[in-house]
């Protein structure tokens, strides 16, 4: 029996173990995707801490990731309706089984919603399948939606990652007015690639409030106008510094990627008369935080956003931008560190200290 090296969480807290395990039986219309590099996210910190509720321990984390069809049993096609080939060097939309039935689907059009709907490395344990990118080889079940990489390496489109199709997302739902100025709360990969995206989607100035150091200045590399260290200032500070950046009325857009309750409170309170805030940073419970209504919300006629997840669309159209060698330019300016899967703890305590830009998965490395 072949059998396959995994990284894995075995119960929340406990630190990430090496198992093997055996390959598994491919079902008609599924395939089995040698990794190439996965990733270590803000996600798998909190799922190494057992924050984020529903998840079947233990679990082979790494929700987005790169690699080849190993092999394909039946026909997989793409959205397209071309056919995918063994070899052919892919990538899948993490999230599977959103049911295009519930009234979340249907109705309400918001499929990030959708009860029936699961996540790869996140709420599919290693007791469904071999469903993490830390590992040799994920399977890929029936109806996994995979869009073929072509001409982008693995490394460069691990770059952006999964902050890519999150931050995509929200900046659709932001919608930012051409030569608008932009705030940008929090440093990390969903930070970083917002400030890309607002680029290019029309903002004149990109402002960045984050930490530590090393992320503000990849901030400032990938096209960040100004950046301010949070732990180094104050909140009076912080809006102090805002304002002296946008002729006093403050941001046009804010976006809060920074993870922290307080940071949606922030946001509002940054974001100019009649703005638009969009919160993408909230993805596990941080508790509750107080605001005025009043002052914070109703008298300055703002717009606040929520972003869950992400869908199809953004994650196509995050590799389509990926596949085209200006657009994909400015994530080639990040660093990243590779870790192999002996060292996993290593990239999670990296990442939650945020010494690293960005953690990369090589299982072969
Ligand atoms: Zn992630
Ligand atoms: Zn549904």
């Amino acid at each position: 029996m072949t059998k396959v090296l995994t990284a894995v969480i075995p119960e929340p807290g406990a630190t990430v173990e090496l198992r093997e395990v055996a390959e598994p039986e491919l079902e008609e219309n599924s395939a089995l995707l040698v990794v190439e590099l996965s990733e270590v996210c803000g996600t798998d910190v909190h799922l190494q801490r057992g924050r984020l509720a529903g998840v079947p321990y233990p679990l082979v984390p790494g929700h987005v990731s790169v690699g080849r069809l190993e092999k394909i049993r039946g026909r997989l096609f793409d959205v397209e309706g071309r056919e995918l080939r063994e070899g052919d060097r892919v990538t899948f939309l993490d999230v599977h089984r959103t049911c295009n039935a519930c009234w979340h689907c249907l109705v309400a059009k918001a499929t990030t919603r959708c009860p029936a709907r699961k996540v790869y490395g996140i709420t599919y344990g290693l007791s469904d399948t071999l469903a993490g990118g830390w590992a040799e080889k994920i399977y890929l079940k029936p109806a996994t939606r995979c869009i073929p990489l072509e001409g982008v390496d693995a490394e460069t489109f691990m770059a952006g990652g999964c902050a890519l199709p999150t931050a995509l997302h929200a900046i659709e739902r932001a919608r930012i007015p051409l030569g608008a100025t932009v705030l940008v709360l929090g440093s990390g990969p969903v930070g970083l690639s917002a400030i890309i995206l607002s680029l290019t989607s029309g903002a004149l100035k990109v402002l960045c409030t984050g930490a530590p150091d090393a992320r503000l200045e990849a901030a400032r590399a990938v096209g960040a106008h100004a950046t301010l260290n949070v732990e180094a200032h104050t909140e009076s500070e912080r809006a102090e510094w805002v304002l002296s950046h946008t002729s006093g009325r403050g941001a046009d857009v804010v976006f809060e990627a920074a993870g922290a309750a307080s940071a949606v409170v922030e946001a509002m309170r940054y974001a100019r008369d009649a703005g638009t805030v969009v919160v993408v940073g909230q993805y596990t419970d941080h508790g509750e935080v107080a605001f005025n209504p009043h002052l914070d919300l109703n008298r300055k006629h703002l717009d606040v956003r929520g972003c869950w997840g992400s869908d199809f669309s953004h994650f196509y159209r995050g590799a389509q931008l990926m596949a085209d060698p200006a657009r994909r330019e400015p994530w080639s300016r990040l660093r990243l560190e590779r870790f192999n899967l002996a060292q996993a703890n290593d990239a999670l305590d990296s990442v939650a200290s945020g010494r690293v830009v960005k953690a990369l998965i090589d299982p072969r490395g």
